[in-house]
């Protein structure tokens, strides 16, 4: 599937949307788009292409934000319906998710999630990763903390992204065995399933190993293991020519 997140001073829906266009070969059973505004998560998201979702929201138009993500679904889990398209959010709407790969074990996650008493809302596997993640963070961690420790209850191949509503400076992803690159600007940080994602916007680009988490804001990158120790990533440059 295709993946995007932003956040910095542009409008993230449309660095959003634009990137997605750049990687809907990867998937089109749905697509959708989250963002972070006044303290709550506002999005759309809709079965079929890119195309469908762009229209809803020329009918329904977002809030302006500088902060959010988006995807493009091929689906692994679940039919592709308006319901089980990305982004998934948390029980209580705080925690926006998209997803790439297989949760393995999301069966024995759902079974101790219902045991809350948490009920979901799709068939995905993804939906379990946006209600673990809003039990850490309305259990005071913050997001990069709560993707650490959710992510090392998880099995299988994922890449994850993440916003929270009340964190309006911060995009954390995650990847195992899953394509994840970050785009560096300035004053501005980008997510990609992979560099088409961003190339748009810059061309600084940074390569995660797998099992890493990482945290973009405004003013910067970090990268960390799942174990929560501080790692690095290689930055290099992209010098694709756009025009061949
Ligand atoms: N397994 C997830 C789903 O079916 C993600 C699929 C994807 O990679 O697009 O919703």
């Amino acid at each position: 599937c295709g993946i995007v997140g932003y956040v910095g001073e542009r409008s993230a829906q449309d660095v959003v949307i634009d990137g997605l266009r750049r990687l809907e070969y990867r998937g089109y059973d749905s697509a959708g788009v989250a963002l972070v505004h006044e303290g709550a998560i506002a999005g759309n998201k809709k079965a079929g292409k890119l195309a469908n979702l762009e229209k809803a929201i020329a009918e329904e138009p977002l809030p302006v934000s500088t902060i959010g993500l988006g995807h493009t679904r091929w689906a692994t889990h679940g039919a592709p319906n308006d319901r089980n398209a990305h982004p998934h959010r948390g029980y209580g709407g705080r925690i926006a998710v998209v997803h790439n790969g297989i949760i393995e074990n999301f069966d024995s996650l759902r079974g101790r999630l219902e045991d809350d008493d948490i009920q979901l809302v799709s068939e995905t596997d993804t939906e379990i990763v946006a209600h673990l993640l809003e039990l850490q963070v309305e259990s005071g961690e913050d997001l990069t903390t709560a993707m650490q420790r959710v992510c090392r209850r998880l099995e299988g191949a994922f890449t994850l992204v993440a916003i929270d509503a009340q964190d309006p400076d911060r995009v954390v992803a995650a990847r195992r065995n899953s394509p994840l690159v970050v785009g560096l600007g300035e004053g501005e940080n980008f997510l990609g399933s992979d560099v088409a994602a961003f190339i748009e916007f810059t061309r600084e680009a940074m390569e995660l190993d797998q099992d890493q988490v990482v945290t973009i804001t405004r003013s910067g990158v970090e990268v960390s293991n799942f174990d929560g120790t501080p790692a690095s990533g290689r930055v290099y440059h992209v010098d694709w020519d756009l025009s061949a």
